[in-house]
């Protein structure tokens, strides 16, 4: 049987053999508790440490701002409850496009949704009117999964930093943070949080041809949250348990890979990007691409067929050797249409006739030319 062509890699990339060799040591030999105080244990710490200074290194910030989680999705609710339990009777803004990791809990405080164009951008004008006296916090995604539209998160960052001024100027005390969930940015974007002006921001080693169930939140010094996880106060305080030592150093050594081959990962990916929309707006003139924000990231694409059905479609491409996604992996089983492609206008059906492809390392011009040829055949 043939390969199937994998275009799915805004779900999920493959981990790279560096990463897993970097990782190996630590499920064995190197097995010890971080935390314990025998010389071996000290060793595990210091590479663990190491790890740290790593990933900070990438994001520009101190090791101590950097705390190790399970995934983005975890990294997401610490930011989210983390801010919302530490300041109730607060409001917390979440962008309309945001992941379910941020909605679902974003839902559990007083939170209003901050629209976004057509293009899948955040509208800034509206999101400068909706901060009042009690948000306390601003989460809008680094790049759509849905989409990879490219959110404006320096112009959100200065909005943020005059609404703390004028709080300053007036006595308000209630702080107000901007999060970020980065989950797809790692690959093609700089992670500076100084430059980006974010004072969280959430990772993900899943994305970047790390471990799944390993990532980080950026915390800046100074933010204060409460734990969703307490006991023995690992990670600051703010993330109990064990660490887990093998899927922290490949989270870091993926995202220093994944850092260093940005500019040509951007360069190549955004090439076959622009082939796979080329041939299949030429084959399929109907087609239609969800979302055209004017900056994106290369590996998404989110492609309307007008009058197709996107799981009979998904599955068809399945069975012929191509695979791809209805919207966002994570909401698949979901009975609704996507809130993504609701959020930027689109109705029912055209949400049901849409279908995501990405790209990853792994993507070569035959792959694209294969699926052209094959979602052409099939419809
Ligand atoms: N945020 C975004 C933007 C994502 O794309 C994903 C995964 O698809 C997540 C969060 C959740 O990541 P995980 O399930 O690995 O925790």
């Amino acid at each position: 049987m043939n390969k199937s062509i994998y275009l799915d890699y805004a779900a999920a990339t493959p981990v790279d053999e560096e990463v897993l060799a970097a990782m190996q040591p630590y499920f064995s030999e190197q097995f010890y508790n971080p935390s314990a105080l025998s010389l071996a244990s000290k060793r595990v710490k210091s590479v663990l440490e190491r790890a740290r200074a790593d990933v900070a290194g990438v994001l520009g910030c101190r090791p101590a701002e950097v705390v190790f989680t399970a995934g983005a999705t975890e990294a997401n609710n610490l930011a989210i409850q983390g801010v919302g339990r530490r300041w109730p009777d607060s409001e917390i803004l979440v962008s309309a496009i945001e992941h379910d990791s941020v909605r679902a809990p974003a839902g559990l405080f007083a939170a209003r949704e901050i629209p976004v164009n057509p293009k899948g951008v955040v509208e800034l004008e509206k999101l400068a009117k909706m901060i009042n006296d009690k948000t306390v916090s601003v989460s809008v995604m680094y790049v759509s999964n849905e989409l990879g539209s490219i959110q404006p998160l320096s112009e959100i960052a200065q909005l943020v930093e005059a609404e703390r001024q004028r709080r300053r100027r007036s006595g308000n005390k209630r702080p107000l943070y901007l999060h970020s969930d980065a989950a797809q940015a790692g690959n093609f974007l700089s992670l500076n949080v100084a430059r980006l002006g974010v004072d969280m921001m959430s990772l993900n080693g899943g994305k970047i041809y790390g471990p799944k169930q390993s990532g980080a939140l950026y915390v800046k010094a100074g933010v204060r949250l409460k734990p969703l996880i307490l006991g023995g106060g690992q990670e600051m305080n703010l993330r109990s348990g064990t660490e887990n030592v093998p899927s922290i150093i490949g989270f870091a050594a993926a995202l220093t890979k994944a850092q260093s081959l940005r500019e040509e990962q951007q360069r190549r990916i955004s090439r076959l990007r622009d082939e796979f929309i080329k041939q299949v707006t030429q084959r399929l003139p109907q087609a239609e691409i969800n979302g055209k924000a004017k900056a994106m990231a290369p590996h998404i694409v989110n492609l309307q067929i007008p009058g197709t059905d996107n799981e009979r479609l998904m599955m068809q491409l399945d069975e012929a050797g191509v695979i791809c996604a209805v919207g966002s992996a994570c909401s698949a089983s979901s009975e609704e249409a996507s809130h993504v492609l609701s959020a930027i206008g689109l109705g029912e059906a055209q949400a049901r006739s849409s279908l995501r492809f990405s790209f990853g390392r792994p993507t070569t011009e035959t792959d694209i030319v294969k699926t052209v040829k094959v979602l052409s055949s099939g419809i």
